[in-house]
């Protein structure tokens, strides 16, 4: 094949789980000599402006294509670019209007360019209209698994949610490699009811089946049944290019816009003096909110199972009158803070490294993909409290098919970012906790298991690994589709 040079362009989506494992993959593109440009609002290039330039300085193609964010026009506050900076519904709305504005610069932008290929997050349906009117392939990425996409398949196909009689009665999801059960509570609306959000994912979805084909940060190793199974039902040429955490080497990112250089040392040194694998790391990803009162619990448990613990807390902005945190429990900082037996992180962690430190022996998180992803290719087993979108599904996939994991909460899924389902209790967590870090045959059992997908995952983007392979293909196919349209 002839060795040219590929230039392909990346549209990163506005919340931090999509724009970091994107941007990950623009670099692997970039390591493997394609000229890369980036498009992106002025406060998002910050998240990954270091790594872009520690990149180009190694000699890679690498560029940012800043385009401003209309703010103004539609009353959102300057800087606030990603939906993890949104702490209300209003916000949310203003930010989604401003998104929207930006189709026509971004059209522009890419038109003046005459890029070999598109690569767009799955949130600029578009993009495949402009990519048939320039002629060249649109490819979707989806910061999501096999797993996840095969499910909905299947729901969408049989609908097997409206058979049953109660929303908390499991039914079997029909067509799937493996025996998965679901309860109606955990689903998303747009899955049970016609929405708004319904539309846009309908839309995706037909963009989908126009789209050269799918990029997903999982590999192939971890889910083979699904990755097999999601190639078929989508018809799609799919690339598994994960764990992008790790193929990207991805360390720092976010660091300057996220949080302070001191809180990540201090994290980070302070889990140097954590014996091996004793250490419970809890975060809930870039934008889940919780109540005064459901933190309060979440205190409780923490100090009642007895082990150290890192626990990252997003808060809304607090006013000036109140900046005290009134949900921690009367004398807690005292107890558990001041003499650093465990920290609470206030913001943004260095959650890959955190994850990979040897002190640390589990993870609760929401399910999050990108935090289950990263639990995995660090080796680690999880305790699961899914939260939203999709949460309910990539939990199924940690305890019912890698069974690495243990599952809490009410089984409700929310519709947005403000944690509105029932309180899980203090008891809920210390059980699953004490499960969780124990030495029972069964949680040695799981550990095991993690640690063999941890390896798994992270022999997937060696050299010959099944991501390796999947990027080298995805970039051949590139250059060929280039060579094809230049005869
Ligand atoms: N993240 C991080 N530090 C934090 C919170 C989140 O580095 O304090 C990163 C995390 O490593 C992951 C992403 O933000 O890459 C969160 O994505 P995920 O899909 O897990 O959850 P979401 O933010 O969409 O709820």
């Amino acid at each position: 094949m002839e060795d040219r040079k590929l230039n392909a362009i990346f549209l990163p989506h506005f919340a931090p789980s999509h724009i970091i494992p994107i941007v990950d993959v623009a670099r692997l593109f970039a390591g493997r000599g394609v000229t890369v440009t980036i498009v992106t609002t002025p406060n998002n290039a910050l998240l990954f402006r270091d790594s872009v330039n520690h990149d180009a300085a190694l000699g890679h193609n690498m560029l940012i294509h800043i385009i401003k964010l209309p703010s103004a026009q539609v009353g959102l506050p300057e800087g606030i670019e990603n939906f993890g900076q949104c702490t209300t519904p209003e916000l949310l709305e203003k930010l989604y209007n401003a998104v929207a504005l930006l189709q026509k610069p971004y059209e522009k932008f890419i038109r003046d360019s005459r890029p070999d290929c598109i690569i767009s997050d799955m949130f600029f349906p578009w993009s495949v209209d402009l990519a048939d009117e320039l002629q060249v392939p649109r490819v979707i990425f989806y910061p999501s698994n096999n797993f996840f996409h095969s499910v909905s398949h299947s729901l969408r196909l049989y609908a097997p949610h409206q058979e049953i009689q109660s929303d908390s009665e499991d039914f079997l999801i029909p067509g799937l490699p493996d025996e998965i059960r679901m309860a109606r509570s955990e689903l998303q609306d747009h899955v049970k009811a016609k929405t708004m959000y319904g539309v846009l994912i309908n839309l995706i979805k037909q963009t989908e089946s126009r789209s050269y084909g799918i990029i997903l940060n999982t590999c192939h190793d971890i889910e083979p049944a699904y990755s097999d199974h999601f190639k078929k039902v989508s018809g799609r040429k799919c690339w598994n290019l994960g764990p992008l955490s790790l193929f990207a080497d991805r360390n720092n990112v976010g660091k300057e816009n996220n949080s302070s250089t001191e809180e990540k040392h201090s994290c980070l040194s302070w889990l140097d003096t954590q014996k091996p694998n004793s250490v419970l790391y809890v975060c809930f990803g870039s934008m889940a909110q919780f109540s005064d009162a459901q933190l309060t619990q979440m205190a409780l448990a923490f100090e009642a199972s007895g082990h150290p613990f890192v626990w990252v807390v997003r808060r809304k902005e607090k006013s000036e009158e109140n900046q005290k945190e009134s949900w921690l429990p009367e004398g807690y900082e005292e107890r558990m803070l001041r003499d650093n037996r465990s920290l609470i992180i206030m913001g943004w962690a260095p959650q890959v490294q955190i994850l990979d430190h040897q002190a640390v022996g589990g993870f609760l998180s929401h399910s999050g993909w990108n935090s289950l992803i990263e639990g995995f290719t660090a080796g680690l087993p999880l305790i699961s409290w899914p939260l939203f979108a999709e949460h309910f599904y990539n939990s199924k996939l940690l305890t019912q098919v890698l069974k690495i994991g243990v599952e809490i909460g009410p089984r409700v899924w929310n519709s947005g970012i403000e944690i509105k389902s029932p309180l899980v209790g203090k008891d809920e967590f210390t059980k699953a906790i004490t499960f969780h870090m124990g030495g029972s045959p069964e949680a040695v059992e799981m550990r095991r298991r993690a640690e063999e997908i941890g390896i798994k995952a992270k022999r997937a983007t060696e050299e010959g690994g099944c991501s390796y392979c999947d990027l080298t293909a995805l970039i051949d196919d590139l250059k060929a589709c280039a060579v094809d349209a230049r005869i």
